[in-house]
């Protein structure tokens, strides 16, 4: 924290005493301490400072903290480096590097921004150089250790938000391309793919993306839907929904990997299921849970509170809790149940009355 400045006016006028001269500049006011324990005024140290800039001088109280500034305030300070600080623009490998666009950092500190900057910008060029090899190895480890190629694969079927950007990305690289470049890669990719064992593995795996994609469409559209119901259950208790769902601990993707093994069950796939009119329903209705507790809102979409129920089911049965729907409630984990259950399903009567309450 810095310590306010005050004119020498102001910090006599402070004192209830007479100004102490402590020499060097430094000086004793008796100050008013309400806080006090023992006594209700004390001493305080401040020192003189002469502005460079302005040649105002002010009084700055003196702990352990003050920093001795050659300029009264921030402005004095920027003005008088302003003043001092070369602003010709130099040119090198064909470049102008001005001023305006050095990096602010440099400005702050040196008299001759541009020049450091252009000496920066030497020295890593030349530390490229010397190290292209080892910097090329280092890059190529690093992408190849990160790749989760079948986590990408599944988030680029799954988030359009990722998906966009990468096809951009691509799109810039391709296009930023020199002819030469562009020949080479068309050149390579000829050869490759007329090898007989890439010709297998792309027909199988041409075959395999048919499949995926098929079960990734349902994947987004259940998302969509979950997505709505999330919203709706913040709304229908007067709560925003401020987060993204990962942040309250909704993983989507589990809970439509639980659907995908239920309709298997079944013998149908996700799809298949929503054609034939089933609903995704919350087995612990929504409103039994607290929306302002993170807690029961990672709950109530946790993957197992999901079941397929026909469409007509599932509005008839509202936000009750039937006989039926309890006999499957018994069978989830307690940890899921609404916090307010205590570790207990209510009976159905209860369930109403503390509806109305
Ligand atoms: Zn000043």
């Amino acid at each position: 924290m810095t310590m306010p400045k005050m004119t020498i006016e102001e910090m006599i006028d402070l004192s209830l005493a007479e100004v102490r001269d402590l020499g060097n500049g430094f000086y004793k006011i008796l100050k008013p301490d309400p806080k006090g324990v023992k006594w209700d005024k004390r001493w305080v140290k401040y020192i003189l400072c002469f502005c460079e800039e302005c040649g105002e001088i002010t009084a700055k109280v003196w702990n352990n903290k003050t920093e001795i500034s050659k300029f009264c305030n921030s402005k004095c300070n920027l003005e008088y480096s302003h003043k001092h600080t070369a602003t010709e623009s130099i040119i090198y490998n064909d470049i102008e590097y001005n001023i305006k666009d050095c990096p602010t950092s440099l400005k702050r500190i040196y008299h001759n921004p541009v020049e450091v900057w252009i000496e920066n910008i030497k020295r890593s060029s030349k530390y490229k150089e010397e190290n292209r090899d080892e910097i090329n190895i280092k890059g190529n480890k690093r992408y190849h250790e990160t790749k989760d190629l079948a986590a990408i694969r599944k988030r680029y079927a799954t988030d359009e938000e990722y998906r966009t950007r990468l096809l951009t990305n691509q799109k810039k690289q391709r296009d930023n391309r020199t002819d030469e470049q562009i020949q080479n890669d068309k050149d390579w990719h000829k050869e490759y793919q007329a090898k007989p064992e890439v010709r297998k593995r792309l027909n199988e795996l041409n075959s395999l993306r048919y499949h995926t994609n098929k079960k990734y469409d349902a994947i987004f559209m259940l998302r969509q839907r979950l997505r709505a119901r999330l919203r709706c259950a913040f709304l229908s208790h007067n709560q925003q929904k401020s987060e993204v769902s990962t942040e309250y601990g909704i993983e989507y993707i589990q809970i439509c990997n639980k659907l995908e093994s239920d309709a298997k069950e079944y013998g149908y796939t996700m799809i298949e299921m929503v054609q034939l009119g089933y609903h995704i329903d919350h087995i612990i209705p929504l409103n039994s849970y607290d929306y302002t507790s993170s807690n029961d809102i990672e709950h109530s979409f946790s993957p197992e509170n999901h079941r397929w129920l026909m469409a007509e089911e599932n509005l008839s049965k509202g936000c009750r809790l039937r006989p039926e729907d309890i006999e499957v409630i018994k069978t989830l984990p307690k940890e899921i149940y609404p916090k307010s259950w205590k570790g207990i399903i209510p009976t159905t009567n209860e369930k109403e009355n503390t509806h109305e309450l």
